[in-house]
């Protein structure tokens, strides 16, 4: 632990983190610590230490080619919900797009997946299936299974819980104040469709 010089709600120590949006200005929402870095300094001063970090900062897209063709701008590529791009006739899909309509990048793979459909619709004229959103996030860290399907970020403890979180499994929900609700899979197998009906169910 030496070389931690700011650690005042230190967490217990863990085996790996896998962290993103970390740099060392005071913009970053995450910090990375030590040198070699094995902390990460969260905002609200929280520190988790961990044997490994594996930071995914510098995820940024490489568009600078395309400046002054009118197609990329401070955002990168601005979509509309036909991804179409500034240009009439040129689509785009996948992470380098943000939506216009909701003014950030949403890189996941669904998001990528369910844009390329409509991209590709879009392109041959034909009517475009579904949405360029899909709010289905999924993932694994050292074996646990992470699904999430509904709006992010989450702000604030569950408002319910099945399972057990500390036993590593658990099915966790977040109610919105826009009525929305994220239902969180962890480490729990649960099949896609049950995990949208439950993000769609009306609150209790
Ligand atoms: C480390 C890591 C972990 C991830 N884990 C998850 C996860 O657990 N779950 C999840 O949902 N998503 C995850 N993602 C995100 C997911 O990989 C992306 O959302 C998805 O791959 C985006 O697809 P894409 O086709 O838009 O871009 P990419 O898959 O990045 O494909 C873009 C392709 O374009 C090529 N290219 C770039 N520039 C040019 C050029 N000028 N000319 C020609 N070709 C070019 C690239 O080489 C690349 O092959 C992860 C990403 C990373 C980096």
């Amino acid at each position: 632990m030496a070389g931690v010089s700011e650690r005042p709600r230190l967490q217990p120590r863990r085996s790996w983190l896998q962290t993103t949006n970390c740099g060392s200005d005071s913009t970053s929402p995450v910090r990375l610590v030590g040198n070699p870095i094995h902390a990460v300094a969260l905002p609200d001063a929280t520190v988790l230490a961990a044997d490994v970090v594996v930071s995914c900062a510098g995820e940024i897209p490489h568009t600078g080619w395309l400046h002054g063709t009118g197609l990329a701008d401070e955002h990168d590529l601005g979509i509309d919900e036909k991804c179409t791009t500034a240009t009439p006739g040129i689509y785009a899909a996948g992470d380098v797009t943000y939506l216009r309509s909701v003014g950030h990048r949403a890189p996941f793979r669904s998001n990528a997946v369910a844009q390329a459909k409509i991209a590709a619709a879009s392109a041959l004229g034909l009517p475009a299936q579904g949405a360029p959103i899909d709010d289905y996030f999924w993932t694994q860290i050292l074996g646990v299974a992470i699904k999430i399907v509904g709006p992010l970020p989450l702000h604030g403890p569950p408002s319910h819980i099945d399972g057990n979180l500390t036993e590593g499994s658990a099915l966790l929900t977040w109610r919105h104040s826009d009525g929305t609700a994220t239902i969180v899979a962890y480490g729990v197998r649960t099949p896609l469709p049950r995990l949208r009906a439950l993000a769609q169910a009306p609150p209790p």
